[in-house]
């Protein structure tokens, strides 16, 4: 056996064992189990589209919170329902790329040519093939300049947000993958968004930092994009073993309501493996908790697309 096979035999033992029953066995699960079974007894598979086409922004400035990996397993767990969604990743890490199987090397056409060059959307997106109608524009290192040279470009803010005006492809959604910082690049991503989606990791520092995005979310909303809304939050990398999970959990769901997903995504093995093989965990796992419970929320997130208002204007800029 390789060093490699021993360890992910090592991790898989420790996965099935945080996954014990008796470990996720708390209110907090509890309720979103429950929650989740009421929904399920339909049986249809398919998800719905929405009634517009949704562009929605992954963002909160803390990295390692979960915004790729939600970013992936959304998109994946939605086209491999029916729906046609595009990611575009917007990290110069291009993890979002990876974790696609997306080819990101320097050069490769990229967000990058987007918005520094104005290259179409269109030639820069490429097929993804874990799932059927599903694309991504990669993010190469180039992205890292991008920062500093979008300063002195025209309507900087608004890169973005024009490029995906003038995509031609009908997707239902395109989901974009912020980096943790709030520059330029994030601007633009909240500039191009219609709702964002914040993802927040059941621990102990998830709270600190949250006000100043909603702050700065609230000045795009004044300045940049009148029709920005916080539409979703999403409680990731949840702990059964400590109590301090279930705390964050409820201090958020109290403060956010009806904002955040039911679902609750449990931390898992299976799902930080899966980048590493190119994949979403809905692939590399299908059967797993992470990817049952990414299925979960992705079927929320497509079920709330079906009582949204009808087409917001996208005032011209
Ligand atoms: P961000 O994009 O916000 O920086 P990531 O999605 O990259 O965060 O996640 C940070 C790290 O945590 C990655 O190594 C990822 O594989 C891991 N991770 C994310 N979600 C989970 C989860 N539910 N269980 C276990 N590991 C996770
Ligand atoms: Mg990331």
């Amino acid at each position: 056996m390789t060093e490699l096979d021993a360890q992910a035999r090592i991790r898989s033992v420790l996965d099935d064992a945080v996954g014990t029953p008796a470990e996720f066995d708390t209110p907090i699960m509890r309720e979103a189990a429950q929650a989740v079974r009421v929904r399920n007894t339909d049986g249809d598979n398919t998800f719905p589209r929405p009634v517009h086409r949704r562009v929605i922004t992954i963002a909160n400035q803390k990295g390692g919170v979960g915004k790729t990996t939600s970013t992936v397993n959304l998109s994946v767990a939605l086209a491999m329902h029916g729906l046609r969604v595009l990611v575009i990743d917007l990290d110069p890490q291009g993890n979002a790329s990876t974790g696609l199987g997306v080819e990101h090397s320097s050069g490769t056409p990229s967000i990058y040519e987007v918005l520094v060059d104005a290259l179409p959307i269109e030639e820069a997106a490429v097929p993804v093939e874990q799932a059927p109608n599903l694309w991504c524009v990669p993010a190469t290192i180039d992205l890292a300049g991008a920062e500093i040279e979008l300063v002195s470009v025209v309507a900087r803010e608004h890169r973005l947000r024009r490029a995906i005006a003038a995509y031609g492809n009908d997707v239902d959604y395109i989901l974009v993958d912020c980096p943790p910082s709030l520059g330029l690049l994030t601007v633009n991503a909240l500039v191009a968004g219609d709702e964002v989606l914040i993802p927040i990791q059941c621990e102990y520092y998830a709270l600190e930092g949250l006000g100043q995005l909603l702050n700065n979310i609230d000045l795009i909303r004044s300045h940049l994009n009148h029709g920005l809304l916080v539409s979703t939050i999403l409680l990731t990398m949840y702990d059964g073993r400590t109590k301090l999970a279930d705390q964050v959990a409820q201090e958020v769901r109290n403060h956010f309501g009806e904002l955040v997903l039911d679902v609750v995504i449990p931390r898992s093995v299976r799902v930080s493996e899966a980048p590493g093989y190119g994949q979403s965990v809905m692939t590399y796992d299908p059967g797993s908790r992470g990817a049952l419970t990414y299925y979960e929320a992705a079927r929320e997130l497509a079920d709330r697309g079906t009582r949204m208002q009808p087409v917001p204007p996208r005032e011209s800029v």
